[in-house]
């Protein structure tokens, strides 16, 4: 019996564990490749991840593979370790990790291919055409428009607004064509020409260009403005000018029509996209052409890590610091970390860009680990705008905006400037309560007050999504005099309005486009100057270009202040910063005014007069100081279920292993075990929430730590009634 192989194959099941199958009995199969195998009463589709002639089960028990898929390996090794890695450092099963790594189709069985790219061109028919002929259909104006550069494929039409009912419209119409893939690469060949580099661009661009042999990580520190992309596009350039893929991660509201037809034109090249608005066939054809290396440029968001390329030679990573980059469910990973360590791994460079870099890549340009590269100007001329400080306590306030900044906005907007509303809460009041005896509408299942939404008429709870319908009277008392407490954008947008009758205002928050396509038909509409007040939230914040916005206002900058945990000081300042960096992008002098009853707050202050860096600088020291990441590793278990004497009982005994496990880690690197507690937000939902943190110099504590003891707690009873996880480098800590 010596020749008897086992195959160990991953499953996407939430075991952390490989399970062990016999061979084919007549097809080979490859480390890597896909098979199906029988789990229990189902069938189920795995990835091999090894073989040996050595099973922990008795033979008698394994069951045969029942049909391999593929006769190559899906991922190159490198990958394949980097998802192994990514399993055992976010203590997340390796079966669900790999699941997670493949497009849907693949994971279904069907077999890679590129055939099913839909290209588009114009025909002389459609080239004749002007605005006149789809004067109705401004859609399929639209889509000549973009076809007039040369052909492009369904996906990147898609990204751009275009749906496929238009496609077929204007098709039916014989002035578009379905083109052969060949006709891309020719099309792109429209690069308009560039404004010369400036020369912090050009001294960063021959930095990042002497660098590209092997592996390193350069962070790209530069101020809104200061053209950072043109940086990337440049040294992207010289990669694919040598026959290289290079692979572009954005944040989640990064990937823009205008990022994508500035990609394609200053590179001349086809760009592969991955993003949400994907069918399965598309995300499948540009996994396919980036894997087969034909793709130069794949451009997507946080998982578009995942991808495979042949000839991967550089990878980049916009706005590093962004929240989006960490997801936030199931497979708990961090985007930007796992692109260090795929660049290790392919030996490859990483470029991170930021004008607020995350405070982890700080330390690590700090530690020498990074090559800090910095843009202190903007590309195209202008300052960065002044900030300043309305201190409310001395202001009567009419409506939601002091006088002060109600005289401003008069100024920016006579003078035919935009002006930026930012108010990071959306509905119309965040409260609504009885005036006679003070009760509130509250959720029942978060015990948090409901959010009123006046133009949907429903109350909605932020927390759990849950609706109902805005109440006429009082539950408690039966008054029927409900007021509203607090003030969202809808409720800015209407008093901003009634303030300024002459100037048009647009809302732009997750309500306001709710509809496909109505964010980019929105930005579109600002950009053309249809209005001159926008108001919103974090939405308006990520890197659009409002040319004509010369004011931003910070409604409140308050609430963050208060915030308990310890990054909530990093993400204000990032989020005031990027804010403030929409104005004066045209080069007019411009103002960022904030309102806060805290004028004297250190970071109100700092922000004022000295800038991100120097407020990063002062928060790093004090996160030296306290122990804190990025000086330190943390990891939290979370659980939660309904019954809270259940959630307290299993982090109790979580707590008791991992202490016993704590103290043997303990010679080496020292992990502290915090005692379990109820979340900041104790219910959500309906169920209980509890926490339990670990703290330790090294994350490799931390992770020797949890290797070691979470297969007894995953082992617990416990562990079966309440519903928990583990989140390594949590994103959030309360
Ligand atoms: P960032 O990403 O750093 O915020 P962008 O790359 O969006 O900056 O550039 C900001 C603006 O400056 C854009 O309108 C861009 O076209 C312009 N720009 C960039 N580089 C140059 C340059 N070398 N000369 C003139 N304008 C430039
Ligand atoms: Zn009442
Ligand atoms: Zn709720």
């Amino acid at each position: 019996m010596s020749d008897l192989r086992f195959i160990h194959v991953a499953l996407p099941v939430p075991m952390r564990r490989i399970f062990d199958y016999l061979p084919h009995p007549e097809q080979q199969i490859v480390v890597g490749g896909r098979v199906r195998v029988p789990f229990g009463r189902r069938m189920m589709i795995g990835i091999v991840v090894g073989e040996s002639d050595h099973s922990e089960w008795p033979v008698e028990q394994l069951k045969a593979i029942d049909e391999v898929f593929d006769q190559t390996p899906i991922w190159p090794p490198s990958l394949l370790d980097l998802f192994k890695w990514a399993g055992r450092y976010y203590q997340h099963p390796i079966g669900e990790v790999l699941s997670h790594a493949l497009p849907k189709k693949l994971r279904l069985g069907e077999q890679p291919n590129s055939a099913d790219i839909e290209v588009w061109q114009l025909t002389e028919a459609g080239a004749a055409q002007d605005s006149q002929s789809t004067k109705r259909a401004p859609k399929q104006w639209q889509l000549l428009e973009l076809l007039k550069a040369g052909a492009q494929e369904r996906a990147t039409l898609s990204a751009q607004g275009v749906t496929g009912a238009t496609i077929q419209a204007v098709a039916k119409k014989g002035w578009i064509e379905p083109a052969p893939l060949s006709a891309l690469n020719e099309s792109a060949c429209c690069q308009p020409t560039q404004p010369p580099a400036t020369t912090e661009q050009s001294i960063a661009i021959t930095a990042l260009c002497s660098r590209l042999q092997g592996f390193s990580v350069s962070l790209l520190e530069g101020i809104t403005g200061s053209g950072k992309t043109r940086v990337y596009l440049d040294v992207m350039a010289q990669v694919i000018a040598k026959g290289k893929q290079v692979l572009v991660l954005v944040p989640e509201i990064g990937l823009t029509p205008q990022t994508l037809s500035r990609f394609r034109n200053h590179l001349g090249v086809r760009i592969g996209l991955v993003h949400s608005g994907l069918n399965d066939s598309e995300r499948l054809a540009a996994w396919q052409a980036a894997r087969t290396g034909e793709l130069p440029v794949l451009l997507g968001t946080r998982s578009a890590i995942f991808t495979p390329m042949a000839n991967l030679g550089l990878i980049v990573v916009d706005e590093e610091h962004d929240g989006s980059y960490k997801q936030q469910d199931g497979f708990r990973y961090q985007a930007r970390d796992l692109a260090v360590m795929r660049a290790r791994n392919e030996q490859v460079p990483l470029l991170l860009g930021s004008a607020t870099p995350s405070f982890e890549s700080l330390a690590n340009v700090e530690a020498g680990r990074y090559q800090h590269l910095t843009l202190t100007e903007r590309a195209a001329g202008g300052q960065l705008p002044q900030i300043a400080a309305i201190d409310m306590r001395q202001q009567v306030m009419s409506g939601p905006l002091s006088a002060p900044i109600i005289n401003a906005m008069e100024q920016h907007l006579q003078d035919n400037n935009q002006v930026l509303v930012f108010l990071n809460r959306r509905g119309f009041s965040p409260v609504l309560l009885c005036h006679e005896c003070g009760w509130f509408a509250e959720c029942q299942r978060c015990n948090r007050p409901f959010t009123w939404h006046k133009g949907f008429r429903r109350l909605v709870c932020h927390h759990c999504q849950v609706e109902r319908p805005v109440p006429h009277q009082c539950d408690s008392c039966g008054s029927t005099q409900l007021v509203p407490v607090g003030q969202g954008t809808e409720q800015l947008e209407e008093a901003l309005q009634a303030q300024f009758p002459q100037y048009p205002v647009v809302r732009i928050d997750r309500d306001s486009t709710r509809r496909k396509d109505a964010f980019e038909n929105l930005v579109a509409d600002v950009q053309r100057g249809h209005y001159r007040i926008l108001v919103g939230t974090q939405m308006l914040a990520k890197g659009h270009d409002f040319a004509d916005v010369t004011l931003v206002i910070i409604a409140d900058v308050d609430g963050a202040l208060f915030s308990s945990d310890f990054r909530a000081g990093e993400r204000m300042c990032q989020l005031l910063t990027q804010v403030s960096g929409r104005a004066g992008r045209a080069g007019q002098q411009a103002q960022v005014l904030l309102q806060t009853h805290y004028p004297d707050h250190p970071w109100v202050q700092q922000l004022q007069t000295e800038g991100y860096q120097q407020v990063a600088q002062a928060l790093l020291a004090e996160r030296k100081q306290a122990q804190l990441p990025p000086y330190a590793a943390i990891a939290i278990i979370r659980a939660e279920a309904n019954d809270e004497t259940k959630v307290a009982e299993f982090l109790a005994s979580a707590e008791s292993v991992l202490s016993e496990a704590a103290r043997g880690v303990n010679d080496k690197g020292g992990v502290i075990v915090m005692a379990p507690g109820p979340c900041a937000m104790v219910r959500k939902a309906g169920r209980y929430r509890w926490q339990l943190a670990l703290l330790a110099p090294q994350k490799s504590a931390i992770q020797q730590l949890l290797n070691q003891t979470l297969g007894e707690i995953e082992g617990s009873k416990l562990a079966q009634v309440v519903r928990w996880h583990v989140d390594v480098d949590p994103h959030d800590t309360v």
